[in-house]
């Protein structure tokens, strides 16, 4: 994420020129030349405001950048992130850049939950995580994220739940729900590929219009059919019970791809050795090499 988005720099005045344009035009064809007078200033009233809104928002993230990242969060995120841990300085600045942006505009609501700095840092670096090596990536497909007591069941019941099998859930239209407990032990443990909120801010990444393929966003073409092959043997593979992913991959494509990036960030080393192809798919996709990262900190298998 950066400060100014490349496509608010011209956007915002091709925006305001434009709807000058359709102003008069519309004005003038509708009321002569007094209609043309009244659509100019319409229309230049509503280029004005939406400039206005535009430029806010990158103030609003100057601002967020203006001053020193908070040591306290720092060291939370040290103490509390593998994956932040093994960072070099470089990846740790871009991170935490990216956090602040994304902790500044979105929006984090908790149901009968306590939102603490805390909570809100483990949702921002489980977006982040996916997307630091992106530079113009932006979660313009979050709505909102919902933090729930615990896990929850088809209804979406906490208290006197059924069947409290889910631990998060993700909407194609953008709404992300994620378990306390289970998004604190997801940072908690850091190497058994489980993590919830890894798992559905990569179901978010997958939303395409209102469906989920399972196929990483950006591929197209032959990165995408390659990508499809490679998904099909690894779930055989799965369903055979010698891989490192989560079982629940084995579903459908779309949980695939969500276990795959749970176990490309936590279980980077075994994924390495053992799944070779996907790990190097997902290196190149992510831009991020977790293992290499784990090698020049002098882990081993
Ligand atoms: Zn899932």
């Amino acid at each position: 994420m950066r400060a100014e988005r490349d496509s608010d720099r011209w956007f915002a005045p091709a925006a305001a020129g434009v709807s000058v344009v359709a102003g008069t035009a519309v004005g003038g064809a509708a009321f002569g030349l007094p209609g043309a007078a009244g659509g100019l200033l319409v229309g230049g009233g509503a280029g004005w405001a939406l400039a206005q809104r535009l430029s806010r928002r990158t103030r609003t993230r100057r601002r967020a950048l203006a001053t020193p990242f908070p040591e306290r969060w720092r060291a939370y995120l040290e103490e509390r992130y593998d994956h932040f841990e093994r960072m070099a300085p470089d990846w740790r600045a871009r991170f935490e850049a990216d956090l602040r942006i994304f902790l500044a505009e979105q929006r984090i609501t908790g149901v009968g939950v306590d939102v603490t700095d805390e909570l809100r840092l483990l949702v921002a670096a489980s977006a982040v995580t996916l997307s630091v090596g992106w530079p113009t990536y932006e979660w313009d497909q979050l709505t909102e994220v919902l933090l729930y007591a615990d896990d929850f069941d088809r209804d979406w019941r906490v208290e006197d739940a059924e069947d409290p099998d889910r631990a998060g859930e993700t909407h194609p239209w953008g709404t992300i729900i994620l378990s306390v407990p289970s998004l604190e032990q997801s940072f908690d443990d850091p190497d058994d590929a489980f993590h919830v909120g890894l798992h559905e801010f990569a179901h978010l990444l997958d939303v395409d219009q209102s469906h989920f393929d399972g196929i990483p966003p950006g591929l197209s073409g032959a990165a995408a059919q390659a990508w499809t092959q490679l998904a099909a043997k690894e779930m055989e593979r799965l369903r055979r019970g010698r891989s490192v992913l989560d079982e629940y991959g084995s579903e459908e494509p779309a949980e695939f791809f969500a276990c795959a990036v749970e176990a490309f960030f936590e279980a980077s080393l075994a994924l390495r050795r053992r799944h070779a192809e996907l790990y190097a798919a997902l290196r190149d996709y992510f831009g991020q090499d977790p293992a290499a990262w784990d090698d020049a900190r002098g882990l081993a298998l």
